[in-house]
């Protein structure tokens, strides 16, 4: 069985601590290769592989590093066919949804091309006689990265290409169930120059992680995946004195007022609901129509576009809708949901828990499902589902529909679609949701932008990416100086500001 090892010092290492977790092949249910857990012994070596090499790092002048995010650009471009094909073999995600993880990740590595620029710091002369002040922005040291399984190309990328080029060495701990992308994107890095230890992954689990947040020479930790684990994550690393940014659940709505284009409504919704078998953060769960009139009309345009998506594995081809679940473990999750969903007295308008892929019966496929009258207090509104299922919550009013969004515990994303620009400006301001779209069903941020929910699917102060990573991964430095050196007798150093 094909062990996918840790990245430490620049090479393969096997696991010593005797552990395994198994990787499957959602599309046959197979276990493909094992995936070594780390012991608190092999994520000390890669933490001081990490500390004697960052101070070289973090000397190289900001265009030598960024140069290597320049290279790395290139040989993700070279690889993505590649990279793609072993995303979707342990995903199950399609081919195409496989490149666009990759590519929304090489996104943020061509924005931190511009490291020298976001690097600079500030200076004043004569801050008082003969005294200058500036700022520097400086490496924290060594930093962390703890990432979920559906983004494996995207969110370790997010959080490392920050890091590295701002001067820090990292330490990537993956998800287990589809740990062998971090890797290779690890080993591309070494091939665009970068040196030996600056960037490592140790696979794992509670133990790697835990590991991780108590030790002492990890500065900052950046964590994205589910809301009870980034609160704990949050709450642990805190108490050690880190700096932390995690970043958890959701459950996406679209408002859909009276006015909203039905056809490109519906359009939204299939792909932002059922993309990716629902497995992403950024995902649409629950559809809001304004008024009965409305939902009818979406409820007749949306039942059979729901009913004729194609779901197949990566294999078939470019023209599958979406794969298979991660796990049976999600499998049996979202059919939970499901069957929940009826119980709590939801209309199924689409039921797709006994689809079966022909020729891939031990394969965690699941049809797609689709909830009407929904009501606040069910579970599988409250509750973040992560698989194909979509709810309709029936509102009377935009201020109901509104309020239904903004009292949800989650606010990752969020979208309104109306051809009324008076709405979309209201909305747009009083929503309290990090990523807010106006006929965009997800508004995931470019690269240059911020990405980062709110309430609880948010815990720390700064977003990821864009110019929020540049200040998470550096700490400034203010430093005074008086010119000219010589010490006179009885010179004042203090600095005069009221005369
Ligand atoms: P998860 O919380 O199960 O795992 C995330 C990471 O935490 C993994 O590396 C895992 O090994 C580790 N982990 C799991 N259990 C742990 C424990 N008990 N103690 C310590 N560490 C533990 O999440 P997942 O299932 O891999 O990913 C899906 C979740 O991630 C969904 O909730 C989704 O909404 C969320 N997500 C959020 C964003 C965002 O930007 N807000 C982006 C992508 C995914």
């Amino acid at each position: 069985m094909e062990e996918i090892q840790h990245y430490i010092g620049g090479k393969r290492v096997s696991g010593t601590s005797g552990k395994f977790a198994d990787v499957y092949n959602p599309a046959t249910g197979e276990v493909q290769a094992q995936v070594p857990l780390a012991s608190a012994s092999e994520l000390e070596a890669a933490v001081e592989n990490a500390k004697a090499a960052q101070p070289g790092w973090a000397a190289q002048n900001p265009q030598k590093r960024a140069r290597v995010m320049m290279e790395f650009v290139r040989l993700l471009h070279r690889d993505m066919d590649k990279l793609a094909e072993a995303l979707s073999r342990e995903h199950g995600k399609t081919i195409p949804d496989a490149k666009g993880d990759v590519i929304r990740g090489l996104e943020v590595a061509e924005y931190c091309i511009g490291a020298p620029q976001l690097l600079k710091g500030e200076f004043s002369e004569g801050a008082g006689p003969g005294i200058d002040m500036h700022s520097v922005k400086q490496a924290l040291g060594v930093v962390a990265g703890i990432t979920p399984f559906n983004f494996p190309a995207m969110i370790p990328m997010w959080k490392f290409c920050p890091a590295i080029v701002c001067g820090n060495a990292f330490i990537l701990k993956p998800s287990e169930r589809d740990p062998s992308v971090p890797v290779m994107l690890a080993e591309l890095m070494s091939e665009a120059g970068l040196p030996n230890g600056i960037l490592n992954v140790v696979h794992g689990d509670k133990e790697a992680v835990d590991g991780i947040l108590d030790h002492p020479e990890i500065m900052a930790v950046g964590f994205v995946g589910s809301t009870p684990i980034a609160e704990y994550v949050y709450t642990r690393g805190c108490a050690n004195g880190k700096r932390v940014q995690c970043f958890g659940g959701a459950k996406n709505h679209m408002i859909v007022m009276p006015d909203a284009d039905m056809d490109q409504t519906v359009d939204a919704l299939v792909g932002a609901g059922y993309g990716a078998a629902g497995e992403r953060c950024m995902a649409v769960s629950v559809a809001v129509p304004v008024g009965e009139e409305t939902a009818d009309r979406l409820m007749e345009k949306l039942t059979p576009r729901v009913e004729a998506l194609k779901i197949a594995p990566y294999t078939a081809g470019d023209d599958a809708d979406f794969g298979p679940l991660v796990t049976k473990d999600a499998y049996n999750r979202v059919k939970g949901y499901v069957d929940a969903g009826i119980e709590e007295g939801a209309t199924l308008a689409v039921d797709g828990r006994d689809f079966s892929m022909q020729g891939y019966e031990d394969g965690f496929f699941m049809g797609a499902c689709l909830f009407d009258n929904v009501t606040k207090d069910m579970s599988i509104y409250k509750e973040e589902i992560f698989g194909p299922v979509l709810s309709v919550v029936r509102a009377k009013t935009y201020e109901e529909g509104l309020d239904l969004a903004m009292s949800h515990e989650y606010g990752n994303g969020v979208a309104i679609f109306t051809r009324d620009g008076d709405t979309a400006r209201d909305f747009t301001s009083r929503i309290n949701i990090g990523m807010v779209g106006v006929n965009v069903p997800i508004p995931v941020p470019l690269a240059y932008y911020t990405f980062g929910g709110w309430k609880r699917s948010g815990f720390g102060d700064l977003n990821q990416h864009g110019p929020d990573a540049f200040k998470f991964y550096t700490r400034t430095k203010t430093i005074t100086s008086r010119w000219p050196s010589g010490i006179k007798e009885g010179a004042d150093f203090s600095i005069p500001t009221m005369e």
